[in-house]
């Protein structure tokens, strides 16, 4: 704590008038968190001029960092156009136009403007669509605070049981029906997922699958696993729902298309924003009908006075369009280099871990054992205080990283750029292995 700090000052402030101080519980930072007062590229500064390299990039939605001119371009000719209607506008058709050409699995797409939000829309659509009441997800997976979509986000080994984990609420208040209409699947064992769907088949929606969870230790879902996910899914009369919020950021196809697998459904927020606040669900034709007003009252209505916000739409539109094959090479090839950097930073040091994620997203554990799902990724109390170090040490050394361990990369950043993150993850390994 620094008692001249204008960023402690902000927190004291804030406390009155937001509860802890705080808007955004990924955010909340002890013993106070630094505020931002703006971004340029690939850094952020903060209110007392302290700049960093932003390896958070507002939890991987910013994938073209701060202020990309061509963003900023966009967004403030439709600003001045006017920001929002009571109509639609040429700019949703452009941007669905866009991610439906690069999405071999969905036909069409409806916006809204949080993953929460699309993933909500999703479950529901997979709902009307099969009249069935239940959804699966993977244990240890976060899909954003939809009450079913949060269910067993984040139990302790004490609510593990065996291979077949049951259902436990995330926030208090949680009804009890909310369990029972969500299966929790275990992440990566296709036969224990397998056995639970076909025990529930007959009243199950869809399964909701995200293909590499950050929360759940980031590790990329086996090929084998989505496709008997899909296979099961579509045996028991389900749909197969991606949510692909985070890793659409992983390829010019998504995660669906480094996998090879078309899911029913797909849910994208964040880099299709181009900064701002998105969410979108995207499907099959026939799935994606219940949204479809033409004959009158919709199976499932939805509307949303901000949903496809020009403003969003345009900067979205830019921010896919600068996304091509081109810079999404760069970022694998320096999500790569990171990834080696950091486990060679983990050699040098003798301190137990390494990273893990693809293209430009990488994770740190501070553990040899194989991380394969949320369980095995389970942290020690001393692995996590060794996190806890270093992303203090990080912020120490002007980089940025998320309370998590994440790591996502933007494309302003150059070589030099992570060397400097490389070099400052090595620097706090030694002071990690000093403890
Ligand atoms: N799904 C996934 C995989 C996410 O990572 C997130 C947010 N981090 C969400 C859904 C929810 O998105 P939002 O924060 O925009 O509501």
């Amino acid at each position: 704590p620094d008692p001249s700090s204008r960023s402690q000052a902000l927190a004291r402030r804030a406390q009155a008038s937001l509860p802890g101080g705080n808007t955004r519980t990924t955010v909340f930072m002890k013993p106070y968190p630094i505020y931002a007062a703006r971004g340029e590229g690939c850094r952020v500064v903060d209110v007392d001029g302290v700049a960093r390299i932003d390896c958070i990039n507002n939890f991987t939605a910013l994938i073209h960092g701060h202020a990309h001119p061509a963003l900023v371009a966009a967004a403030t000719a439709q600003i001045a156009l006017g920001s929002a209607f009571g109509l639609p506008t040429e700019s949703e058709i452009d941007l669905a136009e866009l991610l439906v050409s690069r999405l071999p699995a969905v036909d069409q797409i409806r916006f809204c403007n949080s993953g929460t939000e699309a993933v909500m829309m999703a479950l529901k659509a997979a709902r009307a669509f099969t009249g069935r009441p239940k959804i699966a997800k993977c244990e240890g997976a976060y899909h954003g605070s939809y009450d079913y979509a949060e269910v067993s986000l984040d139990p302790g080994p004490a609510d593990w049981g065996g291979n077949a984990p049951v259902s436990v609420a995330y926030a208090k208040g949680t009804p009890a029906s909310v369990l029972a209409d969500t299966l929790t699947l275990p992440f990566n064992d296709t036969d224990a997922a397998v056995a639970l769907v076909r025990e529930h088949g007959a009243d199950l929606a869809g399964i909701l699958v995200d293909p590499m969870p950050n929360r759940a230790g980031l590790v990329p879902a086996d090929k084998a696993y989505l496709e008997a996910l899909r296979d099961v899914a579509h045996e028991v009369g389900a749909l197969l729902i991606f949510d692909e919020v985070i890793t659409f950021r992983l390829g010019y196809t998504g995660a669906q298309g480094l996998w090879g697998i078309d899911p029913d459904l797909t849910t994208l927020g964040k880099i299709i924003g181009g900064g701002f606040p998105v969410g979108a669900v995207g499907g099959r034709a026939d799935v994606m009908a219940v949204f479809d007003p033409t004959a009158g009252k919709p199976a499932l209505p939805h509307g949303g006075t901000f949903s496809a916000n020009p403003v969003t739409m345009r900067a979205g539109l830019a921010a896919m369009q600068l996304l091509d094959h081109a810079a999404f090479a760069r970022l694998d090839a320096i999500g790569e280099r990171l990834r080696r950097g950091i486990d060679e930073a983990f050699a040098r040091h003798r301190v137990a871990g390494r990273a893990v994620g693809l293209g430009s997203l990488a994770k740190i554990h501070f553990t040899e054992r194989p991380v394969r799902d949320y369980r095995s990724a389970w942290q020690t109390p001393a692995e996590a205080a060794r996190l806890a170090r270093l992303n203090l040490e990080l912020l120490n050394r002007g980089v940025l990283a998320a309370g998590y361990g994440l790591i996502a990369l933007s494309t302003p950043m150059t070589d030099d750029d992570i060397e400097t993150v490389v070099a400052a993850i090595s620097d706090s390994l030694a002071e990690v292995a000093a403890m």
